[in-house]
């Protein structure tokens, strides 16, 4: 991605990780590794204590949504399924804080990026992912100028 323009949409993700189990950085990393990527493929994680990580530089490529990976910004939070493995809004109250300060910020360097969950982007593998509606609790944030 060479300039702002570039980043049409900031997508957040889950982990897909049960609500009362860890899913770390060093897990993902793994992971991720695993599936051919060089690092994480998102470009911040939020741990359930609201612990935020970046593991990409803003206008670097993630790997996180084809095939919308050239375009935008993803987000990912630990957790988004319940005890019992069904889709869930796990979100904490310190996930759900760092999550808004995040898109604030990225609204503020990229104003015409769309905020979206991931099972929103047209032509994206459906999933429950980020088991929210994104587009609807965040269109506050686009309005701020
Ligand atoms: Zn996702």
């Amino acid at each position: 991605m060479n300039d702002v323009k570039s980043v049409r949409w900031i997508i957040v993700h889950c982990s897909a990780s049960r609500e009362d189990r860890d899913y770390t950085v060093e897990q993902m990393l793994r992971d991720h590794k695993a599936r051919g990527f060089r690092t994480i493929g998102y470009h911040f994680y939020i741990r359930r204590n609201g612990e935020v990580t970046q593991h990409r530089h803003l206008l670097e490529v993630g790997a996180h949504c084809r095939p919308y990976n050239r375009c935008s910004i993803g987000i990912c939070y630990e957790g988004g399924l319940s005890s019992d493995g069904k889709p869930k809004d796990t979100r904490t109250k310190e996930q759900r804080e760092q999550l808004q300060e995040i898109l604030v910020k990225l609204h503020r360097l990229f104003p015409a990026a769309l905020i979206r969950g991931h099972t929103e982007m047209p032509g994206a593998v459906p999933k429950a992912c980020p088991c929210f509606n994104a587009s609807a609790e965040y269109h506050w944030i686009q309005s701020i100028v």
